[in-house]
């Protein structure tokens, strides 16, 4: 796919952090240039007036200070609970967040979204007045939540807590029933409907999107239509993914491992880690493992899933990329929109996989395809880092 079909497919809200107002673009993974995105009747909040004030960098204020609402919606923040934090591994946790106040649109607000693709809600650090997103997780048949609580509109994050980070410090700080603020939903990625084959790297907590991605996609499903999702899940330790089992056999490689510097060391683990690490290893299966394995349960033949382990020197290289590629049907060469790559993870993965994302004028661009990617015969597969 060239680069205009591909904006045209694809969009994505500026990863402004820190900016004060809401506003969505379209970029492509070969221009620079911002487009304005048409209004879609079916999402209430594309339409909304677009007017952006852009803070590039790290902890600029969120000066945004409107009343706060009781549904979830892109300009105001709107306050949710913490009903849970359950360890997944000594640095990550699955959150459960519910709405403080009732509102009966949430649950139309998050399926508007869920249709469209891969989407983010911005956390609020009241005292710092920053802002950092995150991606709700989808429910699925592994998902321990009861109909009620979906209709109340909770939602789940998979959050790691980066020793040094502001924000995620503060949300692992937390105690349980402390307010979130929040606001969203914000695109990150809209799936077109032609789209049949998803490629889906990822690097720890970029799982989430992934597992957006392909709630969204397979949730297309029909007799005639039959999308696939193949990811390929890097991590730097086996904790993170227990359980998990590759679909396609994976060869040993030896690499420089371009996770150390970039998911933090474990070393400084906490005694309150340690304890949940120690419970955590009485669980064979890890929480995300188990949705990923509901979605391949769910729909058949449609979800395949490789796991990559920093620490027993596995890595996503470009022979596994392009052996999968080589793998898909040919016929869906060259249909813009049929194929469709995305990259998602800390930013030195996503610049090692596909190259770096680049601001101009205030804004996150795609920027050009570079990484192992570009090296690649692409085959009409179009690329998207997240
Ligand atoms: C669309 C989107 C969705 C996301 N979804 C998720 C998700 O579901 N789960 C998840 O865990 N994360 C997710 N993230 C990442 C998340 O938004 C945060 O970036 C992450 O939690 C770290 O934020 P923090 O405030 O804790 O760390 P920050 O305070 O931003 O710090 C991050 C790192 O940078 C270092 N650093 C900060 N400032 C400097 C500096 N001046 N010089 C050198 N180093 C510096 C810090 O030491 C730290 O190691 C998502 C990001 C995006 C863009």
């Amino acid at each position: 796919m060239n680069s205009s079909s591909l904006s045209s497919l694809c969009c994505r809200r500026s990863a402004l952090r820190q900016s004060v107002a809401h506003y969505r673009r379209f970029a492509s993974a070969s221009t620079a240039s911002p487009k304005s995105a048409p209004p879609s009747p079916k999402n209430r909040w594309v339409g909304i007036a677009i007017i952006t004030i852009a803070a590039g960098s790290t902890g600029a204020y969120l000066r945004s200070q409107s009343p706060a609402s009781d549904t979830l919606n892109p300009e105001t923040f709107t306050k949710y609970s913490l009903v849970s934090r359950e360890p997944v591994s000594s640095t990550s946790s699955l959150f459960t967040l519910r709405p403080r106040y009732h509102s009966d649109r949430n649950y139309d607000v998050y399926e508007d979204a869920w249709r469209i693709g891969v989407w983010s809600v911005m956390f609020k650090q009241p005292q710092l007045q920053i802002g950092r997103d995150y991606t709700p997780l989808p429910v699925t048949a592994a998902t321990p939540l009861t109909v009620d609580e979906e209709n109340e509109g909770y939602l789940r994050f998979f959050i790691r807590k980066d020793p040094f980070g502001e924000v995620s410090r503060y949300l692992h700080s937390l105690s349980i029933g402390a307010d979130i603020e929040m606001r969203g939903p914000q695109i990150e990625c809209a799936i077109p409907k032609e789209t049949q084959e998803v490629l889906f790297i990822a690097g720890g907590t970029g799982i989430a999107p992934a597992l957006q991605a392909g709630y969204s996609l397979l949730n297309r499903t029909t007799e005639e239509n039959r999308p696939r999702i193949h990811i390929f899940w890097a991590n730097r330790l086996k904790e993170d993914c227990i359980g998990g089992q590759s679909d396609t056999p994976v060869l040993e490689t030896v690499r420089r491992s371009w996770f150390s510097g970039w998911f933090g060391s474990s070393k400084n683990t906490s005694s309150n880690d340690q304890a949940a690490l120690h419970s955590l290893e009485d669980k064979s299966t890890s929480m995300i493992v188990r949705e990923l394995d509901g979605l391949k349960s769910q729909y058949p033949g449609q979800v395949t899933v490789d796991y990559y382990l920093d620490e027993e020197n596995r890595f996503i290289g470009k022979k596994e990329i392009s052996d999968y590629i080589a793998s898909t049907p040919r016929p869906l060469d060259n249909v813009p929109g049929r194929k469709l790559i995305l990259v998602s993870g800390p930013e030195g993965f996503i610049s090692y996989m596909v190259g770096p994302k680049v601001w101009a004028d205030g804004k996150e661009l795609q920027g050009p395809l570079r990484g192992i990617i570009k090296e690649l015969d692409l085959k009409g597969w179009a690329v998207w880092k997240l």
